[in-house]
């Protein structure tokens, strides 16, 4: 007879991560090898060879377990941000870290605040520990509705949970818009902000976070990570910058002991150390993704401004149907799925190559 297993109903009830295709299914579908990713905002150029040197056979023993504090990770990420090492936990990816601080800060039926459209996981881990999740729609030009935000925020939300660069939509915050949300905020209030995509963003008036945070006298968690311009998605390292050690150390107890694995430690080391291959990668992009954008006006779509490695638009129709269509010319796109905007489109700027290949697809399946 078969047991009966009772389920967390938290988790029973999440709604299903989104994630881009995957290659071997596109390749079957479309009967083609060349498969254009442009589905998951990975780096195009791969990554440093740096990277590469230091996960040879000689240095990342497999046998031993990694530092689980990530001491020497955290030192340089230190070094390199101006912050205290005990400020900095490192996650198996920065994913691991919106549940840490899901699961540090949140009690059931607690409130969280964040946006919509929205990255999965900041409402999924929420959900997963039982509090509620308040969405902040887009204003029509596709922007953060800073007024509709303010007046949330009175009611003190437990957590304030945004990406700035917005995925998937694109735009930062200003400083002017940053501190005008800080002042609205509760002292109750914990503001995680997930800058996956702070690298791509090259507007004067996006503000370096960290500082202007601390010098507010904000308690936060700002998210970052190895997945994007760095080119280590498959490795598994971001980071949490926290505002004190106190909030540092409620995280480390919130994430699993042996978190990030020694090949993906060295690596981030190495990645990080080679800022000049970083920074050449995001210039090609940034000159794409321009490039993209006004392609696609051309076209009659009306992209969002974009800070990040990719663009998002309302392409007339249903973007699951559009995305098909482009599967079967072997190029992966994610067609948006939050009710309301399931005609918009996200695509990743990847190499000039398969962007043209995207936009003439594009073309024909909409023109
Ligand atoms: C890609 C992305 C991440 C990064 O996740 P990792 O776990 O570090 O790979 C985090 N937040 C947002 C908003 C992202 O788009």
């Amino acid at each position: 007879m078969a047991t009966r297993i009772g389920f967390n109903p938290h988790v029973t009830a999440l709604p299903a991560y989104n994630a881009g295709l995957n290659l071997a299914v596109a390749q079957r579908i479309s009967g083609r090898d060349d498969i254009a990713r442009l589905a998951s905002n990975e780096n195009p150029d791969g990554c440093s060879p740096e990277v590469l040197a230091a996960l040879a056979p000689a240095v990342v023993e497999p046998w031993r377990y990694a530092d689980p504090a990530c001491a020497a990770l955290r030192e340089a990420l230190g070094a390199h941000l101006g912050i205290a090492p005990d400020c900095i936990v490192a996650g198996n990816g920065s994913e691991e870290m919106i549940a840490a601080v899901s699961r540090a800060v949140l009690q059931p039926g607690q409130e969280v605040l964040t946006v919509v459209p929205s990255f999965g996981l900041h409402e999924i881990e929420p959900l997963a520990v039982g509090a509620r999740v308040t969405k902040v729609a887009m204003t029509a030009d596709l922007d953060f509705d800073l007024d509709a935000l303010v007046a949330a925020l009175a009611w003190a939300p437990r957590l304030f949970m945004l990406s700035s660069p917005w995925n998937p939509v694109g735009p930062a915050l200003s400083r002017e818009a940053l501190m005008r949300l800080v002042g609205a905020m509760s002292p109750d209030t914990l503001l995680v902000f997930d800058e996956a995509y702070f690298e791509y963003a090259d507007g004067s008036d996006v503000p370096d976070v960290i500082a202007l945070l601390s010098g507010a006298g904000v308690r936060f968690v700002v998210l970052r990570t190895f997945s994007k311009a760095y080119g280590l998605a498959g490795l598994r390292v971001g980071y949490a910058a926290c505002s004190d050690a106190e909030l540092a150390a409620a995280l480390s107890k919130a994430k699993t002991p042996f978190n990030v694995n020694a090949a993906a430690q060295a690596a981030a080391m190495a990645a990080l150390q080679d800022q000049a291959w970083m920074k050449a990668s995001v210039a090609r992009t940034r000159v794409e993704r321009e490039r993209v954008a006004v392609a696609l006006r051309a076209m009659g779509f009306a992209p969002a401004r974009s800070q990040t490695n990719f663009l998002f638009f309302d392409c007339g129709r249903s973007s699951t149907q559009v995305a098909e269509g482009l599967l079967h010319e072997g190029i992966i796109v994610k067609p948006w799925r939050e009710p309301g905007y399931e005609q918009f489109l996200r695509v990743t700027i990847g190499h000039a190559g398969d962007n043209d290949r995207f936009l003439a697809a594009l073309h024909r399946l909409t023109a």
